[in-house]
């Protein structure tokens, strides 16, 4: 794994005094810090390319418009019901897939020092829908482990967590970065989850994140410790000898993982929205996702064709239940019709998705 590499973080005197800054300037050892406007430092980025810059430098700010708000989803996919918070925009890992590239024009990665907004809303809505159950993750705008060892996040949100009976929180990473997770005591609402390739993709496309190994031992720790987990396949990428390359991704969590501890496991292949192709061919020049065909899908983004998903997902699925049989797989982004054809499931809409994983947490 190529270690990341932090420049400078600027912390904006307004999110000074706050707990996450003080964790951050602790922790930040051979870090330059810099007190500073948001204004003066984006002025001094001016002649930066904003997603290189991003990467090496962070800033500590406050979000005044923040929200628990639902993940977006795609027109006609299946969506599946997920909330979202977001602790900052930018991440210090590199993959050539990432949606970031595309919208996320600051030089500078943006972690949020205030919290309780925030907080208190995931409160008072998770309390006023008593009957609902929820599921929360912070890995939408960044990667959700990445930066704890120097925000010390965890330590605030598990316990927070731990409060509340109808909503479990999910944090999603391509890290190694566990300590403070393996510190803290947790009631069974927290779920960490592993985004999964084969090494050579990782090496290529997923720079700076922690390489195969290193990620299923952290989810062995992670279950050690009693945590629920939970692994993304995703995006899947069809790479020369593909069913090879991910039999032995799964063989290696089969030789660290028991079954019984995984929450979820999602399935997508690769997609992506056709004027990030740009982006990509230039900042991964060496990369092969971009070639190859791709069809535009109803949702305006590039995907395999149809029949290709349909057999890797089969592929993938088959040899996910053979190991356990009853492990909840589900889709993230897909239509119904692959839904039907894959996993023997029909849900119409995020409701129906949103029971079955009701169903499947509460089989546990
Ligand atoms: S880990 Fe996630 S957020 Fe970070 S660069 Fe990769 S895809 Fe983007």
């Amino acid at each position: 794994m190529q270690e990341i590499k932090i420049d400078k973080i600027f912390i904006d005197p307004a999110a000074a005094d706050y707990k996450l800054t003080k964790n951050i300037v602790k922790n930040a050892k051979g870090i330059e810090i810099i007190t500073a406007t948001p204004e003066k430092v984006l002025d001094s980025f001016r002649n930066y390319d904003s997603i290189d810059s991003s990467k090496l430098n962070l800033m500590v700010t406050l979000d005044h418009g923040r929200q628990l708000k639902r993940c977006p989803g795609t027109r006609g996919m299946i969506c599946c019901n997920y909330f979202v918070i977001n602790q900052g925009v930018g991440c210090p890992f590199d993959c050539s897939y990432c949606f970031l590239q595309d919208f996320y024009n600051l030089p500078v990665t943006l972690i949020y020092a205030n919290l309780d907004d925030l907080l208190m809303e995931v409160k008072e809505h998770t309390t006023r829908n008593p009957c609902k159950f929820f599921r929360i993750g912070t890995g939408e705008m960044t990667d959700s482990l990445a930066f704890d060892n120097l925000t010390e996040l965890t330590k605030i949100l598990v316990p927070f967590f731990n409060e509340i009976s109808n909503a479990m929180l999910e944090l999603k990473t391509k890290s190694k970065n566990i300590e403070n997770l393996l510190e803290i005591k947790h009631s069974n609402n927290v779920v960490v989850s592993w985004s999964l390739n084969p090494q050579s993709i990782i090496d290529t496309d997923e720079l700076f994140t922690a390489s195969l190994e290193e990620r299923i031992i952290s989810a062995e720790k992670i279950q050690n410790a009693g945590y629920k987990l939970a692994f993304h396949f995703d995006p899947l990428i069809l790479i020369k000898n593909w069913k090879k390359e991910y039999l032995s991704v799964i063989n290696i969590l089969k030789k660290h993982i028991n079954p019984e501890s995984i929450q979820w496991i999602s399935l997508g292949t690769f997609r992506y929205k056709p004027g990030m192709k740009k982006t990509m061919d230039m900042r991964f020049p060496h990369s092969i996702l971009t070639s190859g065909e791709h069809v535009l899908s109803q949702d305006g983004k590039m995907r395999y064709f149809k029949e290709l998903r349909l057999e890797i997902y089969k592929y993938i699925s088959d040899q996910l239940k053979n190991w356990h049989e009853s492990i909840f797989l589900y889709f993230c982004m897909e239509d119904s019709d692959i839904w039907e054809k894959v996993l023997k499931k029909n849900p119409r809409n995020f409701k129906d998705v949103d029971i079955m994983f009701q169903k499947s947490i509460s089989s546990d």
